[in-house]
């Protein structure tokens, strides 16, 4: 019963809060500035976006990133209430665990909006696979980006060569053939750190294509899959498709 009153309270609150905000919302007192801090009034959903407006939201909020004119995004209790009841995320990120390169961050996206798989130089598993075939087939996201980024730690380590200790040397067995298919006579170990990065993306976008679950999604035009590189000084994410 005690849990009940607080579970009540709590709904009260959030409605309140959202009457509130409504009202401020109503009395117009918000002017264009304003805009870039209020909250986002709805979450992506993901059953219900298209594939092209779910690449849209990426890039435009990537472009809010860099501009530093980032969405001050719904962390009300009414959010957690709503979240709480099921989640519809409208990207899959699997992105490089890369501290620098934070996918809600660097595509001003906020609770509930991605469903993000990482990995060290965003190497797959089988449970990296099935983390993603779980979004694709029963959260329906109709997105899928592999995201790799500049001066990654990860393709470094395995350019550079040596005995990793541990089981790092798991992370760069998988990338040790893609710096081998991008390697040319004289090339230097920064350029080739670059170029395997990039190829690191393509493969992993490729291996990605042979999951059955994530093919299907793609045949039945339900999922677009895309890889894409963040640089570091701009804060720009670019396509690489
Ligand atoms: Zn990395």
């Amino acid at each position: 019963m005690g849990w009940l009153q607080g579970v009540n309270q709590k709904v009260i609150r959030g409605i309140l809060l959202s009457a509130v905000t409504a009202a401020l919302f109503v009395s117009g007192c918000s002017s264009d500035s304003d805009k870039v801090n209020e909250p986002k009034e709805v979450s992506a959903q993901g059953q219900s976006i298209s594939k092209e407006e779910a690449r849209k939201q990426l890039i435009s909020g990537n472009e809010r990133f860099q501009s530093g004119k980032v969405i001050h995004h719904d962390l009300s209790e009414q959010k957690h209430l709503e979240l709480a009841k099921a989640q519809h995320p409208f990207a899959i990120v699997l992105s490089c665990s890369d501290s620098r390169v934070p996918p809600e961050l660097v595509f001003d996206q906020g609770l509930g909006d991605l469903f993000v798989v990482r990995s060290a130089g965003h190497v797959l598993s089988p449970e990296t696979i099935g983390s993603i075939e779980y979004a694709v087939e029963h959260l329906h996201t109709p997105y899928l980006v592999v995201l790799g980024h500049e001066s990654c730690g990860a393709v470094k380590a395995t350019v550079e060569g040596g005995h990793p200790s541990g089981s790092i040397g798991a992370v760069t067995d998988h990338i040790k053939p893609v710096v081998e298919n991008v390697k040319t006579k004289g090339i230097d170990q920064e350029e080739l750190t670059e170029k395997a990065a990039d190829e690191n993306v393509r493969q992993t976008v490729a291996a990605l294509r042979k999951s059955p679950i994530i093919a299907d999604a793609i045949a039945n035009g339900k999922l677009a899959i895309a890889g894409a590189k963040y640089q570091m000084i701009s804060g720009k994410v670019n396509w690489l498709d």
